[in-house]
């Protein structure tokens, strides 16, 4: 299967029926499952056969979806979670305690700058947050002896900043701690953070991979690729017995390959029970099966629609780096040669209240909190989803007072123009 092409994952892997089994991969609905004996049962909990017993820590329907997944980004095992928020904490806190500490880049999703910045915190977790175009120096400079990962976006929602994976990769590997990668704008199709030396990638589901605004979900997948045992010191959990599961020690049964979402089901989905439920995994695949038609045409919008605003008089910037010109074009072309997304941020002349009218007048496109799915929508990101920030932390997220975050559905590219059109000769 993994010589196949994008696409064809898309639809084939993850699941192969045999013989007279469901060509769709099945919803089992079902809490819970049926053994013959409690030694078969016991087997299963001591982690010594593999198993289901109860959804709230896994679900035959999820696993498929999840290895699809797996498969598209080359890793080797996935979990789905019940939202791209939990596939954030769980990749972090499974890794990091109380005590320790995590290096991100600032340029994240408000809502995980929040999950990191205030939440986490408050359960003892520190974090520096460093702008993706920091310099190598201010980047080394972040890591303290308790770090244990360091974190950052693809494409950062809203600001579209591109991340250097490979420059974050190596900073993070040379102080022994992997990096961890939130690839939910760019999806699998556009950019495999493990072919650039990311660990962990993170998705939150609810965007292009359901694609339709149907499901919150989320996903964490690992490369199996960084080696925990190397830095036992760093990485206990991992490489140390489990006493509340039996004393499994993840990196001895499991493998590189397995330990980290071992871990991550057998106490964090057990203790936290975020799972996504099977009938939205059903969903998500259904996204998923069209996923490299849909990004074509997300991407094939947004370079038209970017086009259109540049050349527009009444538009003060816009920020896409499939824009020659653009601050990330350079490693737009060398991390997403395909197309970056169909997100596009720009600011009209006259500021936050332009903005607001503006928006106002749009017809076809839609003002949503939602973005990356087959509805064009827009938002205005000040107001909404970083409010909480103060002019200086929006600032260090890319995230501009003027900033409207527009993102081009899977319409006709002339219709979502004209929008645009009628909407800035309002002004
Ligand atoms: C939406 C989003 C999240 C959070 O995902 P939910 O599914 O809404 O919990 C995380 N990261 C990025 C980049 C996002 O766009």
């Amino acid at each position: 299967m993994n010589n196949y092409k994008q696409g064809t994952k898309c639809i084939q892997a993850g699941y192969t029926p045999s013989n007279g089994e469901p060509r769709q991969i099945p919803i089992i609905q079902s809490t819970t499952f049926k053994y013959d004996t409690s030694e078969d049962m016991g087997k299963l909990f001591d982690l010594e056969a593999s198993g289901y017993f109860y959804t709230r820590l896994q679900n035959p329907t999820n696993d498929y979806v999840a290895a699809r997944i797996a498969a598209l980004e080359g890793g080797t095992a996935a979990m789905l979670t019940s939202s791209g928020q939990a596939a954030s904490f769980y990749s972090v806190f499974n890794i990091a305690s109380c005590g320790d500490h995590i290096v991100s880049s600032s340029a994240i999703y408000g809502g995980t700058y929040n999950l990191f910045a205030v939440t986490m915190r408050r359960m003892g977790i520190d974090f520096t947050f460093v702008s993706p175009d920091c310099s190598d120096e201010e980047l080394n400079a972040a890591f303290k002896p308790n770090t244990k990962a360091v974190f950052g976006e693809t494409i950062a929602n809203p600001s579209l900043d591109v991340l250097d994976i490979e420059r974050f990769a190596k900073a993070a590997h040379a102080h022994g701690v992997p990096l961890i990668v939130d690839n939910t704008f760019a999806t699998p199709i556009n950019c495999r953070p493990f072919e650039w030396g990311a660990d962990i990638v993170t998705h939150s589901t609810t965007k292009y991979m359901d694609g339709h605004a149907s499901c919150v979900g989320g996903c964490i997948v690992d490369s199996g690729k960084f080696d925990w045992t190397k830095y036992p010191d760093k990485f206990p959990g991992l490489t140390t017995p489990d006493d509340s599961y039996h004393g499994v020690t993840y990196t001895e049964r499991f493998g590189l390959e397995g330990a980290f979402i071992t871990k991550a089901t057998a106490q964090l989905m057990r203790d936290f029970g975020s799972i996504q439920s099977p009938q939205d995994a059903y969903i998500l695949n259904l996204g998923l099966e069209s996923l490299e038609l849909r990004m074509k045409r997300h991407c094939e919008n947004g370079q038209k629609v970017a086009e259109f605003l540049k050349s527009n008089d009444k538009i003060s910037w816009v920020r896409y780096c499939g824009l020659e010109g653009d601050k990330y074009y350079e490693l737009g072309k060398k991390y997403l040669p395909n197309g970056s997304c169909g997100v596009v941020s720009f600011g009209v002349d006259g500021g936050r209240s332009a903005a607001e009218k503006f928006m106002k007048n749009l017809r076809l496109a839609s003002i949503e909190t939602h973005v990356a799915d087959s509805k064009t929508c827009c938002l205005h990101p000040a107001s909404a989803t970083h409010r909480q920030m103060n002019d200086e932390e929006l600032k260090a997220a890319g995230v501009s007072p003027d900033l409207i975050r527009f993102s081009c559905g899977i319409e006709n590219s002339e219709d979502i123009i004209a929008d645009i059109e009628q909407a800035l000769n309002t002004l």
